[in-house]
């Protein structure tokens, strides 16, 4: 055997078995995901298996005499063929696909479509190391929202992905969409409900659609991304804005359908007693949104306005208080027209976006009877979906 120059015989193997393990630390540190800050989440695509619940959407609709439905098995053997094209990456992991029946836009769900995917989650959470949700992009914030609360103490990838372009036109966004999932949920554990699209990573309670029809359809206006995708085919995550919800076992909870919760948009010179009307008519409605105007102002000059905030606390109605602003805090301290919602029990909702506070009021009925409790949860962080103080990000 050829001996190494200036190495006693008696190290040279153990000089080569460290420089092998140098040379496979660089190899690896290159391949990993680029992350800074605190914990990593960042794993090793092997072996890990993904269940990909497709809901519907437009990413796998095809032009019909009635505008654009979605298509039974055509999105699986789109993204199949695709990935063929690829044989070789080490990237891709296991991956089963559930097509739900029937495929739907999600502009007709509702919460017990919620409900159906929190159970497949449920039932499959220790077969699996991350779950992908495919859906329409028109309640896509909601259904990240809902799926944030419902699962407790999750300590794996919840992805939700979908796309502005179906897969069967030439130039679409859905594939990478798709692929950007894929790569998320093989090469990182946040224990978290998130959305990808247009190479963002969002935290899905933070996530609104801002753009009918732009490619970056959505925005998270008053919480940092939490990552991106760039040039290579790993995710940037920034470990620091990761929300870490596991204290304990994981559960479920699904959403009860007896208990309703009502959105209020304040416009100027509404007529307040249809709203009278209706929660006088359905004892169904537990919760009121009262969509405000700008820091959370009411027109609290308007009697029929105070007689309406009466009636909802007389039936006992939990009132949160959530701008119709895309950004920035709630503050009742500003003006008048704050102050005096609060003497109506209008509790602030903070920096929620309107599809996190619906879901998280829905998620707090469905699980607690007492409203005291229900508030004091509603109005406090409990899945990183609000902000107790404003944050540098609303006032720069
Ligand atoms: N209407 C469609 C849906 O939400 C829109 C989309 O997927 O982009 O299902």
């Amino acid at each position: 055997m050829r001996h190494i120059p200036f190495i006693k015989p008696k190290y040279q193997i153990w000089s080569v078995a460290i420089l092998f393990i140098i040379l496979l630390a660089f190899v690896y540190n290159n391949t990993m995901v680029e992350s800074f800050g605190g914990k990593s989440y960042t794993v090793s695509p092997k072996n890990r298996k993904i269940l990909i619940l497709y809901t519907g959407g437009t990413i796998g609709m095809s032009e019909t005499n009635d505008g654009k439905e979605p298509q039974k098995g055509y999105l699986e053997a789109q993204f199949k063929k695709y990935l063929s094209m690829y044989p070789n990456t080490h990237l891709i992991p296991d991956y089963n696909i559930k097509s739900y029946d029937p495929l739907l836009d999600s502009s007709n769900m509702s919460s017990k479509d919620w409900n159906k995917i929190l159970k497949d989650i449920r039932d499959n959470y220790t077969k699996y190391n991350a779950f992908i949700v495919i859906q329409g992009t028109d309640t896509l914030a909601y259904t990240a929202s809902a799926l944030s609360f419902a699962l407790q103490n999750l300590n794996k990838p919840v992805i939700v992905t979908g796309s502005q372009i179906p897969l069967s036109t030439i130039k679409n966004d859905g594939y990478n969409n798709l692929l950007g999932s894929l790569l998320l949920a093989s090469q990182t554990n946040i224990p978290e409900v998130l959305v990808v699209f247009d190479n963002k990573i969002l935290r899905g309670n933070r996530t609104k659609k801002i753009s009918s029809n732009k490619i970056s359809a959505f925005s998270s206006p008053n919480f940092s991304d939490v990552g991106s995708f760039g040039y290579l085919t790993t995710p940037s995550i920034n470990n620091n804005l990761i929300y870490n919800n596991h204290k304990g076992q994981f559960k479920v909870k699904l959403y009860t359908v007896q208990k309703e919760v009502i959105i209020i948009y304040l416009t100027p010179g509404q007529n307040y007693n249809n709203i009278i009307n209706l929660v006088n008519y359905n004892s169904n409605i537990k919760g009121a949104i009262i969509n405000s105007f700008g820091i959370g102002d009411g027109p609290t000059n308007n009697k029929h306005f105070l007689h309406m905030l009466t009636v909802l606390n007389n039936h006992n109605i939990i009132i949160l208080n959530i701008s119709q602003c895309i950004e920035g805090h709630v503050d009742t301290g500003d003006y008048e027209t704050g102050k005096t919602l609060t003497k109506y029990k209008v509790n602030s909702g903070q920096d929620m976006t309107i599809e996190a506070g619906y879901t998280k009021l829905l998620y707090l009925l469905s699980k607690y009877n007492d409203n005291d409790t229900i508030i004091s949860y509603l109005t406090n962080n409990i899945r990183g979906e609000l902000s107790l103080q404003p944050t540098a990000m609303e006032m720069n």
